[in-house]
């Protein structure tokens, strides 16, 4: 018998408009002007959903979290028939309110509606303070205008803003992603995210590379940014709590944290996942009206969901070897890693047994360290995160290995 933890509930809400696509993007997001439809949709989902939510009054509402796409695009009235709606179905308690915004779109009277609204917490795509590597991305925005946007929104007296870096992109090198650092640094955000640039099939951005038009910064430059970052947000006082993500003390991000921790949320919107007792399922906008389940046989009716009528999402329940793999995936990503034991009391079963196959070549190799109870990555494990992961979900698979 598995046993996930659910108490407080995380609910996300997919905004797919954005102004003009990224050159890097393949996030489900569309270049069009928000559409009314699309919010009284969502707001009827989330109707559907709390009723269907069977012991409903277990779970309270203590994040939300408005993503894209760019939320910030939306009009007060379209973000206020989602909120309205979540009001109405859900419990909330002093929830974390996050909505992402993209700078282009921050004016003096955005910032304003956006709070009065009850958003308590912005993040918000930067990326770059650098123009050149800017216009290499396609960001529809300039150095300047996220400084401004960043000013308006400290001034609109937004005390908890994240801000959304990338690194390893065209244009960049090590002195120009550590300029861009210092001054976010200077700037001081609660919260800071800091990615690897990802070259995603299909996008303008991988033909240019795969065409050799453009050229991307070599692994080894990469883990160089990667680490640089890391060391400068160390000093900084910024407690960098997962692979990709740093905070100020008491500033991490609630509702990722959910993700991270197996907690349950749900997800309303195009492409939205959700979790929750054990069975994970992804918005289905296909235009069907079906009626999909998820149900676990060793726990009665718990997961059944009915999709609603905007195809809402179907959720199945995940065996106990999914389950297991979710973990892993989900809480290696946090640098304080985890301890075998709450593995033991999730699943019944011993962590160094079911990853027999791969674990002491994983330790021996230092891509990561067991301390007492505790697994986590090593900093050299933190340049391999993927392959380790892959590698320990291979275990889970083919236990034989
Ligand atoms: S703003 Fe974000 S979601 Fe929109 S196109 Fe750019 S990367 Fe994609």
């Amino acid at each position: 018998m598995v046993h996930l933890p659910d108490d407080s509930l995380g609910i996300y809400v997919h905004v797919p408009y954005c102004i003009k696509k990224c050159r890097y993007c393949d996030f489900v997001s569309f270049e069009k002007v928000p559409q009314d439809e699309y919010f009284y949709g969502i707001a009827e989902d989330i109707k559907y959903a709390a009723s269907k939510l069977c012991d409903r009054s277990r779970y309270y509402v203590d994040s939300l979290f408005f993503g894209g796409g760019t939320p910030s695009l939306a009009n007060a009235a379209q973000l206020g028939i989602v909120l309205d709606a979540l009001r109405k179905n859900f419990e909330m308690r002093d929830p974390e309110m996050t909505i992402e915004v993209n700078p282009e779109t921050v004016t003096v009277e955005k910032a304003a509606e956006i709070k009065v609204l009850g958003f308590n917490r912005i993040s918000m795509g930067v990326q770059s303070l650098n123009d050149k590597v800017l216009a290499g991305m396609g960001r529809v925005h300039d150095a300047d205008r996220a400084r401004l946007a960043y000013r308006v929104l400290r001034d609109a007296g937004f005390d908890n803003i994240n801000l959304d870096l990338i690194f390893g992109a065209p244009e960049q090198d090590l002195r120009v992603w550590q300029e861009t650092l210092r001054e976010v640094l200077d700037m001081r955000p609660e919260h800071i995210s800091f990615y690897s640039l990802q070259l995603e099939e299909g996008t303008p951005l991988y033909r240019d590379y795969t065409d050799g038009k453009v050229d991307l910064p070599s692994w080894e430059e990469n883990r160089a940014m990667y680490h640089a970052a890391a060391e400068a947000l160390k000093d900084a006082g910024y407690h960098h709590y997962e692979v990709s993500n740093a905070a100020l003390p008491g500033f991490e991000c609630r509702h990722n944290l959910k993700y991270w921790n197996m907690q349950p949320y749900l997800g309303f919107g195009v492409s939205a996942h959700s979790f929750i007792n054990g069975c994970r399922g992804e918005a289905d906008y296909s235009g069907s009206d079906k009626d999909v389940c998820g149900s676990r046989p060793d726990r009665s009716d718990e997961c059944r969901f009915a999709a609603g009528k905007h195809g809402m999402f179907g959720l199945g329940p995940e065996s106990e070897s999914d389950l297991k793999g979710d973990f892993v995936f989900t809480k290696l990503r946090l640098l304080d890693g985890f301890r075998l034991s709450d593995y033991s009391r999730m699943f019944g079963s011993d962590f160094c047994s079911d990853f027999a196959a791969v674990l002491p070549e994983l330790l021996k190799d230092s891509m990561l360290q067991l301390i007492g109870d505790v697994l986590r990555f090593t900093p050299e494990g933190l340049d391999n995160t993927n392959p380790v992961m892959g590698r320990l979900i291979e275990a889970l698979e083919k236990p034989e290995l």
